[in-house]
Order: C-alpha cells, then structure tokens, then sequence
C-alpha cells in the first residue's frame, strides 16, 4: 500500500467516528443517518485538519446535514448528463470535448456534489465499461479534448492511470487530457514524484484542480500543485459559489490571490447546481455578480475567472457579468469601469469605400475620428468651406 493509501485510511468515514471526534452531543448520528445513507461521507486527515470550528466554512463542505433531506427545486441529475451520454462512462455535450468517468470514488464527499447521484458508487461509474467508451472516442474524430473525471480519476493507482493515459494517446486525434480532480485539496500526498515523472510522458495533460475557500489552500497543498506544475500539467481552478463557504467577495479575493500564488489559474466559478440534496448552498445570482465586481479591476485579471451558470437540464455553461454598458448606439458606447467612473467609447465610422473617378479614398479615411477610450474626445475640425472660384 502506497504512503497515500496509508493516510487515506486515516479518514473519518462513518457517523460514529465523526461523534467520536467532535462529541455526540454535535453529531446526532440517528438524525444524519438518512443524508449519510443518501451520499458518503469521507473526510481526509488533510480535510480534518482544515475545519477549525464547528460549522465553519469546511465543516458545512464537508459534514452532513438534516437540510440535505428537504428537496424543494432539487433534481438528481440537475445537468441531465446521462441524457447526454450515448455509451456508459461518457457523456458528450460539446462539440469538441467530451467527459469521461473513469473513477467512482473521490478522497472526501462534497455535501454539494452535482454527480452525488453516482459518486461513491462503483456499480454506476463502472469500472469495467470502458471498451465502448474508448471506440466512442475512437470514432467521434470531432473530439479533441477529454476530461477524465468522476469522483476523481486521482484516486485510481498510477498503473491505472498510465493504462487510461496510453489508451487516449493512441486515439490520434484527441489533443488534450484533462484531469477533473480535487485531489490536491483533499490528499496532497497522492501528487507523488512518480506520478509527476509518469505523467510527463503523455503531455499536454492538464488539471482542473477545486478550491472553495482559502483555508484549502494548505502548505501540503501549495507543495503538491507546485509538483504539478514543475511536472509541465498546467493548473486551473473551478470554485463552487456556496452560502456560508465563499459567498462573500473578500473571501474569494482572497482565494484567488491565493491560487494564482500557487501557480494556479482560477477558470471558473460555478453557481451552485439546482443539485437534490445540495439545495442549501445556493446563493442569488446576484451574489455571484456582486462578487466578479469585486474581482474584476481590483485585482489582476489573472485572477479573475468566469463566472457561470451551468444551465439545468444541460444547456451547458453560460457565462453571466456585471453591467457595465449603459447605453450602445452606433455613434458610441456609454459604460463605467471597475471604480464605477463612466467613460466614453467611439464607435468606428464606416470609411467609404473609394470607387475610381467617383471619390477620394484619402478624404475618407481622414474623416476617421482616432479612438480615444477613457478621454473626452476632441471635436473634429469643422470643414473649412473654399471659396469658389469666379472663373475670371
Ligand atoms: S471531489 Fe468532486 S466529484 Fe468528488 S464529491 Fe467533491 S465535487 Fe463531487
């Protein structure tokens, strides 16, 4: 059993052991045993050693609750993946990317998990499906890209994800491996040197790492995504937007600042899906907003990731941001910057198109008024009328 195996087993992982840990009179196993039931509980000793207090930010990510039995606009498959999955493990929704499960398990469950449905459980992520799912690839040469995901593909052995890598790298027009896994969260000690020394062999791979909070971000975890990125996997970031973890725009500064130190670059934050069970987490949309505004000009634009809306019943991503046009015509454009100041925008005018013997091409273009974003542009100079020649 490798180190990670060792430590994975340290993990709190029944009701009782959690009462064990934070006391009976916190964990009322009776009352959580429906919600436990209804989705597992894992929790590392890299999670344990995040939650501070009772209640905090990662005890609610991480910890079951009564809430998650009160469904109101709750659906299982809130993004209609398996509408959307023509063969089992793989469901194909863009046009030239497709996700493929590949592992049902993850290092701790997330209360919020949109795949709650099948995470955890092998016999719907099966492990011995994947022969049409690697000819689906095969034959659908529109895609490019596969996120292999799950539960986290990490959680598979190094032999395992060697046979996964060496079999997409024969598909000669798959071009990019993605890595769906909140591994380095969760079990930092999985990035071990001989994953890093075997993944270089089939790049580009990349990983999607998950961070919701900046506490997550754990010298175990800075050192693990540090490997990665000496390994050549280029890192991005998806963030959940959670009520009670993250929806408070200093907090997620902060965890943004945080990533790109760690040579991460945020990609996305998520709403939180209309995922059953998960119905808690949700913020307005105007949170989510409220937040971007706050990232976007006072911070590097390095850190600021789309925000997005992935559309119930699978219409996929769809990005949202703030107002910052007023007003658009085709003279100008009226909008406010980061600090809420207005500025003006010059449309372009159209030069007219030079047509021999019937205009002047060089008098067209000077008509163009130089754009001057931010400025107050100066009038044009009024042409200035010739006098007429008298002929005499
Ligand atoms: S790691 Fe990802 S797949 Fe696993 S429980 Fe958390 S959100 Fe779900």
């Amino acid at each position: 059993m490798s180190d990670w195996q060792k430590i994975l087993h340290e993990s709190v992982d029944t009701l009782d052991k959690l009462a064990d840990r934070y006391g009976s009179d916190v964990i009322d196993v009776d009352a959580l045993q429906p919600a436990f039931d209804n989705f597992q509980m894992r929790l590392t000793p890299n999670v344990l050693s995040t939650i501070k207090e009772i209640g905090d930010p990662m005890w609610q990510q991480y910890v079951p609750t009564v809430q998650e039995l009160d469904i109101v606009d709750g659906v299982i498959d809130s993004l209609d993946e398996d509408g959307d999955s023509p063969v089992p493990n793989i469901t194909h929704r863009y046009p030239d990317r497709a996700l493929f499960l590949v592992s049902p398990v993850c290092a701790s469950y997330c209360r919020f998990c949109t795949r709650r449905r099948k995470v955890g459980d092998p016999e719907k992520i099966p492990l011995n499906q994947f022969e049409s799912a690697f000819q689906y690839l095969r034959e659908h040469t529109e895609i490019r890209d596969v996120i292999m995901s799950g539960g986290d593909p990490m959680m598979l052995s190094d032999r395992r994800l060697e046979y996964f890598f060496q079999r997409l790298r024969e598909i000669p027009h798959i071009e990019i491996i993605r890595l769906g896994s909140r591994i380095t969260s969760h079990l930092p000690s999985r990035i071990t040197p001989e994953f890093c020394e075997m993944v270089k062999k089939y790049h580009p791979i990349y990983m999607n790492t998950h961070f919701n909070h900046p506490a997550e971000l754990t010298p175990e975890s800075i050192a693990a995504l540090g490997r990665l990125a000496d390994a050549g996997v280029p890192l991005g970031c998806q963030t959940v937007l959670l009520r009670g973890v993250n929806d408070d725009p200093q907090i997620m500064k902060e965890l943004m600042q945080k990533l790109l130190k760690a040579r991460v670059r945020p990609y996305y934050i998520y709403m939180a899906d209309q995922v059953a069970g998960g119905e808690h987490f949700r913020t307005n949309v105007e949170k989510g907003l409220e937040i971007v505004k706050a990232l976007r000009g006072w911070t590097s634009g390095l850190a600021v990731p789309h925000f997005v809306i992935d559309a119930p019943g699978g219409g996929g991503k769809v990005p949202l941001l703030p107002e910052y046009v007023e007003e658009i015509n085709e003279d100008e454009v009226v909008f406010r910057n980061y600090a809420g100041e207005r500025y003006v925008y010059k449309q372009p005018r159209q030069p007219a198109i030079a047509v021999a013997g019937c205009g002047d091409a060089a008098a067209a273009e000077s008509d163009i008024v130089p754009i001057q974003v931010g400025k107050k542009p100066k009038p044009r100079k009024k042409p200035v009328a010739r006098k007429r020649k008298t002929g005499t």
